[in-house]
């Protein structure tokens, strides 16, 4: 149908099926979700209008529509044992909107992690509402260790009385002590808000501690980790239940997607199997073998390490930048991000760091063999990067290499 109609848009949707089975990425935020997830993303249920909440709708017809988003909403409550879940949000900058707008007044003060230490945009950055809208101030990571600093943070809650904290990062590869950041919210009378988006799915499989016990509100995305369709959804305490729901609708969201609802019922179905826990599982064995076999090769780790799905390597003694990396692992299809690392000497278009994430290619059913492989083809492009013949050799392994792990079969 669509090839008959806009063959241009048809040809680029192949384009992209190629290039996506063709590369191996290593973006952290990216995933691939399964066909039955993808099947509800392209339904039917794209036509319908459903403004409200189930059973209490502003439009007829919802029948159906109750009955689904009833259930992703029981299935993400069981999954992450929360007492209200609000699964509309149509990303996780929205859901963040919505939990802030939820609980603080334009001007307000709010305190997030610092972009440059691994923060996300939507935590406080000027560019972003959060930081327009919000008189936002930051913490960032120790200086030595580089990790979260909690007894500075405490400091800068004290001084500046935020009246939202905000925890969880795009980019910092060790565990996040909810409960130290619940006590230090308690102190200051701040709502604590845990944005869980990088790690859901390694919280679904208890992989990483929860932070839906000790926080106001849990925020998320569906399509990182979690490999649902990309979205979002906030988990609260049931006190927080009505102003979470205004907040998203009316507040900052008309009709939700329900197609795009219906496949994140879908994901969680999938986050209650056996068969999720042993692919978190390997998800975070992969990072840390990716993480020790770059060690052995004199790559920098920030922190050392990691405890979850992504490592952040600080290319500095490669002499090489975090973009020129970025572009020739591209020229071997090798999909990267450059990141900035804590305390980056070049800017945010340039960037000294790479990170690297290990959930789409477990999907792939990689495991530590192939990791090593990986790590070959990464070092020798670096090594042979002024040499494009030799890039363009790489790159044809690469790609027999990774399709043998096709993405749908
Ligand atoms: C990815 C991410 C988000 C939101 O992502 P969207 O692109 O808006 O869906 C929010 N918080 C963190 C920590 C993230 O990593």
């Amino acid at each position: 149908m669509l090839e008959k109609f806009d063959l241009e848009i048809y040809s680029l949707i192949e384009k992209e099926l190629m290039r996506e089975s063709e590369t191996v990425n290593l973006i952290a935020s990216e995933n691939y979700v399964s066909k039955a997830v993808m099947e509800a993303t392209g339904s039917i249920l794209t036509n319908k209008y459903a403004e409200g909440y189930p059973s209490r709708r502003y439009y007829g017809g919802c029948e159906f529509i109750d009955r689904i988003e009833s259930i992703a909403i029981s299935r993400v409550k069981k999954i992450f044992n929360a007492e209200h879940a609000n699964v509309q949000p149509h990303s996780g900058s929205q859901a963040n909107m919505a939990v802030y707008l939820s609980c603080a007044k334009a001007g307000d003060t709010i305190l997030g992690m610092d972009i440059c230490a691994g923060g996300h945009l939507s935590h406080g950055t000027k560019v972003s509402f959060s930081g327009i809208i919000f008189n936002a101030v930051c913490y960032g990571v120790n200086p030595d260790t580089e990790l979260i600093d909690y007894n500075e943070i405490e400091k800068i809650a004290q001084k500046y009385k935020p009246k939202i904290i905000i925890c969880g990062a795009s980019a910092y590869p060790r565990i996040i002590d909810f409960n130290r950041f619940a006590g230090i919210a308690k102190n200051v009378n701040a709502y604590l808000c845990s944005d869980m988006a990088h790690i859901a799915g390694l919280v679904a499989a208890n992989l990483h501690p929860s932070p839906v016990p000790v926080s106001d509100f849990v925020t998320s995305t569906t399509h990182k980790t979690l490999r649902g369709p990309r979205g979002g959804f906030i988990l609260c305490k049931e006190r927080y239940a009505r102003s979470v729901d205004k907040s998203i609708f009316p507040g900052i969201q008309g009709g939700p997607l329900m197609h795009i609802v219906a496949a994140k019922a879908v994901a969680f179905k999938e986050a209650e199997t056996g068969d999720f826990r042993k692919y978190q599982t390997q998800i975070v064995k992969n990072a840390r073998f990716f993480a020790e076999k770059l060690r052995e090769l004199d790559y920098r780790l920030v922190t050392g390490g990691t405890d979850n799905h992504m490592l952040l390597v600080d290319l500095r003694n490669k002499k090489i930048t975090g973009v020129e990396c970025q572009n020739i692992l591209e020229k071997v299809n090798i999909i990267v991000n450059k990141n900035s690392i804590p305390f980056d000497p070049s800017g945010a278009t340039i960037t000294s760091g790479l990170r690297i994430g290990t959930a789409a290619i477990t999907t792939r059913g990689m495991k530590e063999n192939e990791i090593l492989k990986i790590i070959e083809f990464i070092d020798e492009a670096l090594h042979y990067k002024d040499y494009p013949e030799k890039l363009e050799n790489i790159r044809k392994g690469v790609k027999d290499f990774v399709m043998q792990f096709p993405i749908y079969t």
